[in-house]
């Protein structure tokens, strides 16, 4: 089910478990602010999430709360992580879901990475 976008954050929410290491993940990349590993339910013969290590619900929850530092670390490991998934030279697609009409359905950030095929025009 879509999240609300403006709900508090869930510490019991699924990445939340994953970065306590209380669930299990197939991690390709950690640093001090970000978490990436592989989806559970791939889309694409290449897709990974990258989540920040803060308590955030969405994109608009990180853009309004989270440190210049903490949004420069995200955006850095998100290049990082397509970059040692070997996906700039053919291209790839970053997608986040927010909230509810963005059919978001886990309440913590993640940016998905989706490479290794032809991409279309739109996802709607
Ligand atoms: P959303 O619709 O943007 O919130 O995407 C949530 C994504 O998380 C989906 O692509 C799911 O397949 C993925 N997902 C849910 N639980 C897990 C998990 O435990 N490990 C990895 N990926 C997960």
């Amino acid at each position: 089910m879509p999240i609300d976008a403006t709900q508090p954050y869930d510490d019991d929410n699924v990445f939340a478990r994953i970065l306590r290491g209380e669930l299990p993940s197939r991690k390709v990349y950690e640093d001090e602010w970000a978490l990436a590993f592989h989806d559970i339910n791939p889309q694409a013969p290449i897709h990974l999430l990258v989540i920040p290590k803060g308590r955030y619900v969405s994109w608009d929850d990180f853009a309004a709360k989270a440190s210049d530092a903490e949004i420069a670390g995200f955006v850095r490991a998100v290049g990082h992580v397509a970059r040692e998934a070997g996906l700039p030279a053919p291209g790839y697609r970053l997608l986040a879901n927010v909230g509810g009409h963005g059919h978001q359905e886990v309440p913590h950030l993640h940016v998905h990475v989706f490479g290794g095929r032809q991409f279309h025009a739109m996802l709607v």
